[in-house]
């Protein structure tokens, strides 16, 4: 069967310590349908079992699009020579032999994870959010969008050799904060910290409005039901970058703990999802810190109706 993806396909190694291998990947035909795997990569990115091709139509890509699918090509050998920097924080895991960069068009968001190691970019969401793909902001941006989803991709890999339990939303907005914290951290430009780890005057301010409210949503989850929980978690991780009260609050304590040396944040890695009540407890100020570490400590309450 003529297969379109073909293509377009490249694959580009990295001859490093870890071999990893990235393969370029179409989610869309030349004449410009969605592929099965592009529309599975949205349904499990919108929970929607119930998402279909044919919601999309046939659309072939604008030459906008198609600027933002060669700029993404011609990063391949740069990003495989990343990956071995990228996983200093996560020590002794393998990440997977290959990783899928897989290029769709409609319906997603501008870069997500599928499965355990495919990495999707939406053109026409990049397009539509940051314009001209080769602007010289773009062409860094987009380094950064792949570091960021690359680090999911190693902290999947991470947690089948760490398993962790999950038993409640507390539980998932602290695994949420730590993986999209480091994610975000990944994501943080010149505009947020130095090359040594220093944060910027924005970097303070931001952080110093956002720290009450990661107090406060983790102080409310911590017992929450369901029902509540979900709207205590809106904005973590989505949304405007600079009100992600979870994922760049806890990006800035990691650049402050990396200070430009990533192997030290491999003990955070390894700390897991609690690990974060301990960093907050280290970066709190005052008040805010004593709130969190009750936080923490009631966790520890072996039967509930104590506190
Ligand atoms: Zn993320």
């Amino acid at each position: 069967m003529f297969n379109p993806a073909a293509l377009y396909a490249q694959t580009v190694k990295n001859e490093g310590h870890h071999q990893v291998v990235l393969a370029l990947k179409n989610g869309f035909s030349e004449d410009g349908a969605v592929t099965p795997e592009w529309i599975e990569a949205l349904r499990c990115l919108r929970h929607q079992p119930g998402i279909s091709a044919g919601q999309f139509g046939q659309k072939t890509l604008s030459a906008e699009e198609t600027a933002w699918a060669n700029l993404i090509k011609t990063k391949m050998p740069v990003w495989a020579a990343m990956t071995d920097s990228l996983a200093i924080p996560f020590r002794a895991i393998t990440p997977p032999g290959t990783v899928t960069i897989l290029l769709g068009n409609p319906g997603g968001e501008d870069a997500f994870v599928y499965k355990d190691s495919t990495i999707c970019f939406d053109l026409n969401r990049l397009h539509h959010e940051y314009g001209d793909a080769l602007t010289a902001i773009n062409i860094d941006r987009i380094d950064r969008f792949f570091a960021h989803e690359f680090t999911h991709v190693l902290h999947k890999a991470w947690r089948k050799q760490h398993p962790v339990e999950l038993e409640s939303p507390f539980d998932d907005a602290l695994w949420d904060c730590l993986t999209e914290g480091l994610g975000n951290y990944r994501s943080l430009s010149d505009k947020w910290v130095t090359e040594n780890g220093t944060l910027t005057d924005h970097a303070r301010v931001v952080l110093s409005r956002l720290q009450p409210v990661f107090v406060q949503r983790i102080s409310a989850l911590r017992h929450a039901g369901d029902e509540e929980a979900a709207k205590l978690m809106e904005g973590l991780s989505m949304g405007p970058f600079e009100q992600k009260w979870g994922a760049l609050t806890v990006a800035l304590w990691l650049a402050q703990e990396a200070q430009g040396d990533d192997a030290n944040l491999q003990k955070w890695v390894e700390a897991g999802p609690e690990g974060i009540l301990t960093l907050a407890q280290k970066y709190l100020p005052g008040e805010l810190k004593g709130t969190i570490r009750n936080t923490a400590e009631r966790g520890n309450t072996p039967a509930a109706g104590f506190d």
